[in-house]
């Protein structure tokens, strides 16, 4: 293959998808309308802190691995990488149960809190292996083109696992409510609440529990700068403050893209930017999904989001903390069924200062707190100020210490800067989510119906929201391309 291809975007999905067609004999140029690129995993530096503005957990390391031996690379060629260890905390109401990093130690977590669950742990850790690796190894590696796909020797003898939920499945085995919290935090990463999340997505427990949470030493955002160095070096051209604002179309043909008021010529277009946005970029009729079509689906929540920078090292927290001592249920109906804001939000926090000093400087704290919120929901400064403070008093007395008064600087992030920043639908934070309605060829796709030569990547595509995700989407697309355009 010899085409000219231009990609839109430049989070994970693009530099991925950028990545294979270069290895593959193209000439591929990279056009992101902000000033660096890493989409959604951007990094802000201010008065020594580091912070990653997106994701923050870094699961799936085999993905990873996977990725960069396509290319006859290893991480370690790139970054360092630390399994954390605890992985995590997770503070309720009146306990706090910590994750530990390997299975043994999260057993006698549960024993813990509830004598004997950990026989029911390790049988349901087990299955969620299978799904594992059923999952990565066969179900998400196809391009969503057809419902055949899915029928496979072992996804068929499991098509029940399809139509029951997470939610069922994890209480059927534990009666204890922070143990069922517990398990069901992981599929909150798909995007949807865990009674819309078909069971055979408890691979993601697998993914927790089975391969643990791991930190790149310096942040998220050492894996962008590892593709954007691979990218280069595979002869990619990345063009920053680079907005596409057209798609132009001809016979049914991608021919150009507009860049800055310049007309760019290509053989073969893909956008990694959200889906919807990049619909927008062609004239209406080759459009292939309405707006009613988009306002019908299952968003992945926004976020509110504050960077912090403290003068002192907190106590009793680690890197990663999960606040649930209010009730998510509420807190899920708020963001799903009749969107406002929570009443009383659970959230998130991380402080990678814990385990990596480079973060942060000496004796100081970087921590970042999530409030995941319904996409599309009314943003104002004021709403932004109430919700810190509601966070920060609870966070203050689950951690037993005062915080308000070591504020050195904050910034905030939520739906109009996911708009602003990112062309997002709805200011959505992570995509499209992974419920059974939109699973694989359920999802738009990879290829336009109307266009012969225009493709999408990305986490409102398949397979779906998430980092690792987006590393196979780009590879999926790549694969799409490769096999339509051979020469
Ligand atoms: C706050 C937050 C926390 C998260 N936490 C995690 C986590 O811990 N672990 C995990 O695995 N995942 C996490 N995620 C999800 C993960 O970050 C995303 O799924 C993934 O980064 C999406 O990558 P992408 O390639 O689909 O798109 P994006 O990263 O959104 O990239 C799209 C790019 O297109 C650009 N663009 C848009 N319009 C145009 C245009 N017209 N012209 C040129 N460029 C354009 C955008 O600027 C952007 O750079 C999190 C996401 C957020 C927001």
């Amino acid at each position: 293959m010899n085409k000219k291809i231009a990609i839109i975007g430049s989070g994970f999905s693009a530099l991925s998808a950028s990545c294979y067609l270069a290895k593959n004999g193209n000439s591929v140029s990279v056009f992101e309308k902000n000033d660096t690129v890493g989409g959604r995993c951007r990094q802000l530096k201010k008065e020594g802190f580091t912070f990653d503005i997106g994701p923050s957990w870094y699961w799936m390391p085999d993905v990873f691995d996977t990725f960069f031996a396509d290319f006859d690379k290893k991480t370690s060629d790139y970054y360092q990488l630390d399994k954390l260890s605890p992985a995590y905390k997770i503070f309720f109401k009146d306990e706090v149960i910590t994750i530990g990093d390997t299975l043994d130690k999260i057993c006698e977590e549960f024993d813990r809190i509830e004598p004997g669950s950990s026989i029911a742990l390790k049988k349901f850790i087990s299955k969620a292996q299978t799904h594992y690796d059923i999952a990565i190894n066969k179900v998400v590696l196809k391009p969503g083109v057809s419902p055949f796909e899915l029928v496979t020797k072992e996804t068929v003898s499991r098509v029940d696992q399809f139509f029951k939920t997470i939610s069922g499945d994890v209480r059927k085995h534990f009666k204890n409510p922070k143990l069922i919290s517990t398990l069901e935090f992981p599929v909150l990463f798909l995007g949807a609440k865990p009674s819309s999340t078909p069971s055979f997505y408890s691979f993601m427990n697998y993914a927790d529990f089975g391969l643990g949470t791991w930190h790149p030493k310096g942040g998220m955002y050492e894996i962008i700068k590892a593709m954007k160095t691979l990218a280069k070096s595979l002869g990619v051209t990345i063009h920053t403050n680079s907005p596409v604002s057209k798609i132009n179309v001809t016979n049914k043909k991608a021919t150009s893209i507009v860049v800055n008021d310049k007309t760019l010529e290509f053989d073969i277009v893909l956008s990694g930017a959200d889906y919807h946005h990049s619909e927008t970029l062609l004239d209406q009729q080759y459009r292939q999904y309405s707006e009613k079509y988009w306002s019908k689906k299952t968003f992945a929540p926004s976020s509110l989001l504050f960077y912090i920078g403290f003068d002192k090292k907190l106590k009793n927290i680690q890197h990663h903390n999960l606040f649930f001592d209010t009730n998510f249920e509420t807190h899920a109906e708020d963001i799903y069924d009749n969107p406002k804001w929570p009443k009383d939000p659970l959230f998130y926090a991380n402080f990678p200062s814990e385990t990596d000093a480079s973060m942060a400087p000496k004796g100081c704290e970087t921590g970042f707190f999530l409030i995941p919120i319904a996409p599309g929901i009314e943003d104002t400064p004021q709403l932004r100020v109430q919700y810190f403070d509601i966070i920060m008093k609870r966070f203050e007395n689950l951690t037993r210490q005062n915080v308000t008064n070591n504020i050195i600087f904050k910034e905030s992030f939520c739906v109009k800067d996911f708009i602003k920043e990112y062309n997002s639908y709805k200011g959505n934070a992570y995509g499209m989510a992974n419920t059974l309605l939109q699973t694989a060829f359920l999802r738009p796709k990879l290829k336009s119906k109307k266009i012969n030569n225009l493709y999408f990547t990305g986490q409102l595509t398949v397979p779906g929201p998430g980092v690792p995700p987006a590393l196979i989407s780009g590879k999926l697309v790549a694969e799409l391309i490769t096999k339509h355009h051979k020469n």
